[in-house]
Formats: C-alpha cells, structure tokens, sequence
C-alpha cells in the first residue's frame, strides 16, 4: 500500500505493509520510531517499535542498524497517533530492511542541505523534501493541462523535435547531425550537408509553433506539448537550455480571444495546483517561498491588466524607477527586461499584466502586422515575482505581408512554401502562445531557480 492511502485510510487496527525509504530514526529508551516516506505524498508514516512487547530477534538486529535512506518494508498495525501532527501511526512489529545505506558515505544525512548541493546530487535530490514536492507538483500540472485543453476543445498534437527551419526566430539552436565533424576538421575538408543524415541542416527544436498551425488550420484547436531547445548563452535562474514548453495554437481567433485563452489557462492550473497539491504547496509555502499560496489565490481573484507596449514604456519612463532603480532604462523599441517587467506586475498593476502591440522589430516574422507599420499583434503574459511566463501572437494571415516580411529579414521564402500554403488556401486569422512549464512549475512552487524545477537541468557547461 502506499503512504498516502495509508494515511487516508485512518486507523482501524487494520494489519498492513508500509514500504519505502527511512527519513529519520529515533531510539528512545524502549521505543523506536522510524519515519519512512515512499514519495507518494508529502507526509511519511511514523512507525514505532515497542521493545517492551518483545520484537523479534531479526527485528531488533535491523532495526539496531537502521539508517537514514535505508530501504524498508516494516509490517504492523495501523492505529491513532498519540503524538501531535499525525492522525495515524503504525504499531509496528516485524521490519525489514531491504537495502542499507551507508551513515559514513550517504550524502543525504538529516541535516538542510542547499539547493546548490543537491544539483550536484540530481539522481538523489528526489529523496528530500523540497525535490520529491516539485516531482509531485509538476506531475499534476502537465495532467492540468492536458485537462485543461481537453475540455476545451484542443487535441493534443506531436510535433517533431529535430526540424530544418533554421528561422523560427525563437533563439540559437542546436545543430543535429551524424558527419563527423571533428574527422572534417582534422582533414580541413568544409561539411557537405547534402550528404549529412537528412541530405541538409538540421536542427533540435526551438517551438512547436509553426507545425501546430498547420494543425489548427485543419482541427481548429490544437496543442503542443514537448520538449524545446534553445542554446541560450544566458546564465540565467529563468532559462534552460533543454524545457518544456506548451504551445495552443487556435482558428478563427485573435489576440482578444487569446488573451482571454491565457487567463483561463493559467487560473484554471493554479485552482489546480491549491486544491490537488495542497500539502505540497504548504510546505513550499512554509519553507521556500513566504506567501506563495496567497499569491496564487490573487492570481486566481484577480482580473488580468491589459496594457499596450507602448503605454507601458511610457508607464516606466514616467516611473521612479526609471531615473534611479533600473539598470536599463527603458525606451520605446527596446525588449523589455525582467526588471521591467516586474516593475509592471508588482508596482504599476499589482497582479498580471498582458502587455500587447510590440515592435515589429523585436518579435517574430509571423506575428500579424498592426495598420500603424510599427507594431505587431504580440502578446506577453507577465506575473508578480517572475516577469514573462507566457510569450504569443496573432498570426500574419496576409499571404503578400507575409512574404513581404520574410524577405525583409533575409528569409528563404522557397523554404517555407507549406507555411504559406496555409494562407494560400483557407487562411483564417489564428492565434497562439508558448507557456514554458518550468516558468509554471516555478511560479507555482516558488522555487527560485529554474535548474531546481526538471529533474535533470541541461544549461551551459551542463548536462
Ligand atoms: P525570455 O524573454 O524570457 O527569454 P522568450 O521571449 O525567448 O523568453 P518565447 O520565445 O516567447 O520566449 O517562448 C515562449 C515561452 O517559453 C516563454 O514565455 C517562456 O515561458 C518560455 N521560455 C523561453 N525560453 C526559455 C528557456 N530558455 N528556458 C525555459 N523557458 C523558456
Ligand atoms: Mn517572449
């Protein structure tokens, strides 16, 4: 049986197994009490051992030389608690001890340890409080938003991870082939694409985007979500260089329609995330992030601001900390930065602000164009603490804007003739964002670096 249906079980004197890793032992004069968790809830079991009722003698023997991480099945019966903070205890009778783990050589003795070191212990980091918490919280919410997107209408689409569009816009990528590059260096000889794997350049993924469309103007709602790459240079606590990454990609709808997709979307994860994962959340709350569960329940109340681009640039000129607090200071054209974008959230709206109507300049060839030949039906979604979790658009569906925009930035448009089709044949105006999960799983743990929210962070220098 697993913990947390032991523990929803409640007490009946019920005779039954509990399996799974010791946290702590402690030896008072005739009891023992050994804490063990299975990772299947926060909470583990608490499982005392009488010596006074005589235990077996292989029973004393292991429990004698039970350690912290040890591996267990203890057998006993499920009974109140007298102690405080625990409904249910197991009396427990017969234990044993499956695999032993080293007091002198196991990292994870009881003591706190930082986040820093466990990264360097990523394949036992799982075991701790902090790390089995995110493993169950990220859990949920990818099924959130599979939930989310079924019952409203979108099918789940499989785009590919390695692509040949070198232009998505969305950052560096990494090159994928099989020539022997190294082999080519040490003879001098220039690579041959043609005779690489897929007969040309190809790439890891850095969006499921332009793929989805092709679905969404054919099923009309549609989803992505896998795994993205982008060989991001920053050394940043918001940017990996291997994360998930949710994509809707929506017909007949523009940037009203996916503004008010956004906000549903993320309200609708973070009910989930306070009622499904609520011992979870309390602990994160307790021990990671003061006021996380507070802040997820004003995001829920709250009703998202709406600003332009261009509003909010001036909004930060005008601001305070525009002549004294921020390091770069704003002006109209420039990508706003996290400072920006906290300045917005925390101080101008006090919750999360869509900011829409970008320079065309600083945002992809597909975003449609606005009548004024400056800005671009963009949207950002940013929240309090965290600056830009959600990044969209409406789509160009002007076939002529389209090209014309492509071969402004240098673009290969014969590479793109499936895309164009799109608008070619029953172009409808469409609309999509990109949600990063790790942002999510950051937001709503409170965890403060993004490394701390996969289970195994790929960024620069590491893997
Ligand atoms: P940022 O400005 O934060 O670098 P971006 O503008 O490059 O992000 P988009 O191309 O709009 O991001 O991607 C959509 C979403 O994917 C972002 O809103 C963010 O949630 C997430 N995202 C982007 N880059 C990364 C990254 N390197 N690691 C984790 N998540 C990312
Ligand atoms: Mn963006």
């Amino acid at each position: 049986m697993l913990v947390k249906d032991i523990l929803a079980a409640g007490a009946g004197e019920q005779e039954l197994v509990v399996s799974g890793w010791v946290r702590t032992k402690r030896d008072m004069k005739s009891l023992v009490f050994v804490e063990v968790n299975d990772g299947s809830c926060f909470a583990g079991i608490q499982c005392t051992f009488d010596k006074g009722r005589g235990l077996g003698s292989g029973t004393e023997r292991e429990l004698a030389r039970l350690t912290s991480g040890a591996s267990v099945e203890i057998r006993g019966r499920l009974v109140p608690s007298p102690a405080s903070g625990q409904k249910v205890e197991l009396a427990a009778e017969e234990l044993t001890l499956i695999g032993g783990a080293d007091a002198e050589t196991y990292p994870l003795q009881k003591k706190r340890h930082s986040l820093e070191f466990l990264r360097e212990i990523a394949h036992l980091r799982a075991r701790t409080n902090t790390f089995g918490s995110v493993a169950r919280v990220r859990s949920r919410l990818a099924l959130a938003v599979h939930r989310f997107f079924e019952e409203n209408g979108f099918f789940f689409i499989h785009t590919p991870v390695i692509t040949a569009n070198d232009a998505e816009g969305a950052g560096a990528m990494f090159q994928v082939t099989t020539l022997d590059i190294p082999e080519l260096a040490r003879t001098g000889t220039p690579p041959d694409w043609n005779r690489d794997f897929f007969g040309k350049r190809c790439y890891l993924t850095v969006s499921g985007q332009l793929e989805a469309e092709t679905y969404a103007c054919a099923l009309s709602r549609v989803y992505t979500f896998g795994p993205t790459f982008r060989a991001e240079n920053s050394n940043t606590t918001r940017h990996l260089a291997e994360f998930w990454m949710i994509e809707p990609e929506m017909a007949f709808t523009g940037l009203p329609g996916l503004a008010a997709l956004a906000e549903d979307f993320l309200k609708y994860l973070f009910r989930d995330a306070l009622e499904k994962s609520a011992d979870d959340l309390d602990f994160f709350d307790r021990r990671v992030q003061k006021g996380v569960i507070e802040n997820l329940q004003n995001v829920v109340k709250s009703k998202f601001t709406h600003i332009t681009y261009t509003d909010a640039v001036n909004e930060l000129q005008k601001s305070k900390a525009a002549k004294e607090a921020f390091e770069f200071k704003p002006y109209w054209g420039c990508d706003l930065q996290t400072e920006h974008e906290k300045y917005l959230t925390e101080k101008i709206a006090d919750g999360p602000v869509i900011v829409t109507d970008y320079p065309k300049e600083i945002k992809a060839f597909y975003m449609k164009q606005n009548d004024d030949d400056k800005t671009v039906r963009a949207m950002d979604v940013l929240v309090p603490r965290l600056g830009e979790i959600i990044g969209g658009s409406q789509r160009e569906d002007d076939l002529e804007k389209l090209g014309v925009r492509m071969k402004e930035l240098g673009m290969n448009t014969a590479d793109y003739t499936w895309y164009m089709d799109l608008r070619r044949y029953g172009g409808v105006p469409h609309s999509g964002f990109g949600l990063g999960f790790e942002r999510l799983v950051q937001y709503v743990t409170g965890m403060a670096n993004i490394r701390d929210v996969i289970p195994y962070p790929r960024s620069r220098q590491r893997v």
